[in-house]
């Protein structure tokens, strides 16, 4: 099945609102070459209203970078799904590994935000990925699957449009070092084949599987050209309009 790439921009806890303004300004042309494709970029929460301003009428998406289950209610440092929906957010970052590693979220929480996310109609996008030590230790699958399984779980989704599975190994994440091509594929087909055990198997050919970690204008041509990458997701290099946009622009 032909799948609709999704090249996302994970802003993290960067820019202030002139800078984002003018960032987003900046990858509009971009993204409006990119055919057809999908672009996607995550600002920080405060920042998503001047940014929603800055994309208005241009075919950039907006994500958030995180999401809580609830509508609304006493969840303090929380954002809701119809808070992001109504700043024009289409899609959320679920379970990234700094939210995994640096503020303790764990499987059970990653789950409910994904339930909360799909229930009120945004598209998460369910960030995976094993630590070095665990690669090393040949876990990579048993983690991996781990984390799919125990995420999705009682989640069940009517087509493949409504989730979007992001592969990320931590050891990729802002060091530098991308996991080779053969790496990220190999793990691509086995997170579509799990899908495909969970839900089944049209959904899994048709879910787009992003993979995310130190992806460079250099490094996406030969990632793109695997059968099961769908995209990417990248932190630093969409901070700069140059690079991200190269990477939009990257065939
Ligand atoms: C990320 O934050 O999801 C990410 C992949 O970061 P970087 O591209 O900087 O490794």
């Amino acid at each position: 099945m032909k799948r609709r790439p999704l090249i996302a921009g994970n802003w993290k806890m960067h820019l202030d609102s002139v800078k984002a303004r003018q960032l987003a300004r900046d990858l509009i042309p971009a993204a409006a070459s990119a055919g057809n494709y999908d672009v996607m970029i995550a600002p920080s929460p405060t920042l998503l209203p001047v940014v929603a301003e800055a994309v208005r009428g241009s075919t950039i998406i907006l994500g958030g970078q995180n999401v809580c289950w609830a509508a609304q209610g006493a969840f303090t440092g929380e954002t809701s799904p119809a808070m992001l929906l109504e700043l024009g957010c289409r899609m959320a970052l679920i379970g990234h590994s700094e939210r995994r590693h640096i503020f303790a979220e764990d499987d059970r929480l990653i789950n409910k935000r994904l339930s909360g996310a799909l229930e009120h109609g945004l598209i998460p996008i369910l960030c995976l990925g094993e630590m070095l030590e665990a690669r090393r230790q040949g876990l990579t699958f048993k983690i991996l699957e781990e984390q799919l399984r125990s995420a999705l779980i009682n989640i069940s989704i009517t087509s493949s449009d409504k989730l979007i599975i992001a592969y990320e190994p931590v050891w990729a994440i802002g060091t530098g070092q991308t996991a080779t091509t053969e790496q990220a594929q190999e793990v691509h087909v086995f997170l579509r084949q799990l899908i495909g055990d969970i839900f089944d198997k049209t959904i899994a050919s048709g879910i787009r599987i992003l993979y995310g970690g130190s992806v460079k204008p250099e490094t996406m041509a030969a990632l793109m050209y695997q059968n099961d990458i769908d995209g990417v997701l990248v932190g630093g290099a969409a901070l700069n309009a140059e690079s991200f946009s190269k990477i939009i622009n990257y065939s």
